[in-house]
Parts: C-alpha cells; sequence; structure tokens
C-alpha cells in the first residue's frame, strides 16, 4: 500500500496516496431528499467523495435517463452540506462544461472509454478525470485511453475496474480483481474497484470492497442509496446507508491488520 507516483487530488480526498478513498454515492440523483439522504451516510461513514448520476447510460432507452441537467446544483448542495468533493459522469461532449462547472472529478463510463472527443474535451476542463474499463476493453485500451487524457495536459486520471463481461450471469460482470492489480504494476495512475457494477448483486459489494482493500487497491467507488428498493436504476446492486457505514469501518480494520510499522493507515 505504498505511495503512488501519480497521486490524484480530488478537493480533500487524494487518491494513490497510500489510503483507501471510498467513494459512496447513488447511481441516480432522483431527488434533493435522496442525494441529501446518501451524502449523509457518505460522510457519517468517513468516505472520501460522493459520486451520483445526472445522465445514466441505460441499456435501455425506456429506463430511467437521470435527471439531466437539474441534478447537477442537487448534487452540489448535498456535497458541499455535508463536506464531500463530487463526482458525476458526462455522458457526451456536450455535458462536459456544465458537469464541470458543478463537479469536483468527472466520471467517464464504461460504454465511454474509448469515445476519443468525450476523452479530449474531459480533459481540456482541468478536472480530474474517473475512467472506467469497458466491459469488453484489455488493459492495454484502458491504459491509451487514459492516454488521451494525460495527451491533453491533464495528469489527474483514476483507472476504475467495473467488471468485464463474460459467460456466466450469476454476476452482471466478471469482477477482474486480478487485472486492476496488474493495472498497479503497469501503471503510476491510482486504481480504484467499483464493486457494485461488478457484481450486480448488493450481497457481494462488502466482500468484494475488502477484497480490494487487503489487496492494496487505492479505492472503491460504491452505490448507496437510502432505500435501494426503490431506486430508479440499479437497485438490486445499491446498499443502503447503514451498510455503507459498516463496509467503511470493516475497511478500516482491514487496513489496520495488514498494516506494518512503516504504513500509516487511514
Ligand atoms: C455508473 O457508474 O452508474 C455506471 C453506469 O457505470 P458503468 O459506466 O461502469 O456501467
Ligand atoms: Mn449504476
Amino acid at each position: 500500500m505504498s505511495e503512488r507516483s501519480s497521486a490524484v487530488a480530488v478537493g480533500n480526498v487524494v487518491f494513490g496516496d497510500g489510503g483507501f478513498a471510498l467513494v459512496g454515492g447513488p447511481c441516480s440523483i432522483e431527488s434533493r431528499t435522496q442525494i441529501d439522504a446518501s451524502a449523509q451516510a457518505v460522510a457519517r461513514a468517513g468516505g472520501a467523495a460522493l459520486r451520483g448520476g445526472a445522465y445514466k447510460p441505460r441499456t435501455s432507452p425506456y429506463d430511467f435517463q437521470g435527471l439531466g441537467d437539474e441534478a447537477l446544483p442537487l448534487i452540489a448542495q448535498a456535497g458541499k452540506r455535508h463536506g464531500l468533493p463530487i463526482v458525476v459522469e458526462a455522458l457526451a461532449e456536450a455535458h462536459v462544461e456544465l458537469v464541470a462547472a458543478y463537479a469536483d472529478m468527472l466520471q467517464i463510463g464504461a460504454r465511454n472509454m474509448q469515445n476519443v472527443p468525450l476523452l479530449r474535451a474531459a480533459a481540456r476542463t482541468g478536472r480530474p478525470i474517473l475512467l472506467k474499463r469497458g466491459p469488453a476493453a484489455t488493459l492495454d485500451e484502458l491504459l491509451l485511453a487514459a492516454e488521451y487524457i494525460l495527451v491533453e495536459g491533464n495528469p489527474s486520471v483514476v483507472l476504475c475496474e467495473r467488471g468485464i463481461r463474460s459467460f456466466d450471469a450469476h454476476t452482471r460482470n466478471v469482477c477482474d480483481l486480478g487485472g486492476a492489480l496488474r493495472l498497479r504494476e503497469l501503471t503510476h495512475l491510482p486504481v480504484v474497484l467499483d464493486p457494485s457494477h461488478a457484481s450486480g448483486r448488493r450481497s457481494l459489494v462488502e466482500p468484494l470492497t475488502l477484497a480490494a482493500a487487503a489487496a492494496g487497491l487505492d479505492g472503491a467507488l460504491v452505490e448507496v442509496h437510502p432505500d435501494p428498493s426503490v431506486a430508479l436504476s440499479d437497485a438490486a446492486q445499491q446498499i443502503d446507508g447503514a451498510a455503507f457505514v459498516r463496509l467503511a469501518e470493516r475497511v478500516r480494520r482491514v487496513r489496520r491488520a495488514l498494516a506494518t510499522d512503516e504504513v500509516l493507515v487511514a
């Protein structure tokens, strides 16, 4: 769990400084009260940042597509109120400027990993970028997608493993923890895990996050909703606030258990 050569600062939080940055928040921002309750839980857990989607890249056009522009002030206010930097996905080039005006970090989603004009536009905002691995992307393709951001002069990229497509349907995707660890050998950029999309099942979110923390990844991105049973997107994989608080405590315990005298545990 050593310090990375390219730590990425987002507000007061640093990805890749030897700590484990636990980012939480709902799949979709649904209302002022919903995002505020999510933020409250993330803050109570000692989480690093609040993440929520305003524009959702849903598989079906008939599913909830997100509140769009009107979600941005809601998450910005919740972040401010609870002292958390915020992370929001820019789904298209047209969103980049507005999202960057509100968010401390821009997410590029899995489906857009190789959307070159979007990568370049997001990079040029100067905001740190959370770049998710495409569901069928190789590690080299992910690293080259990150290069598109770096060559625009933006060095602040965090890579996110969110599961890759395979043949078994019992998990939504296959959580490529080995691939995420291999990335840490290949690049100086911080690497985090999204256990929510990687598994699609709330029962697996905590154990996968603990595995990521034990293995020395730089953080996790967890979907947290005040009442997952009524979530408008990804209901099966979101955990509630109490579960997130417990998860954060267990991450701390895992890190303490594995710490040596030389390692400063957050
Ligand atoms: C999300 O983060 O809610 C999301 C849609 O993730 P992904 O791009 O990994 O599918
Ligand atoms: Mn989601």
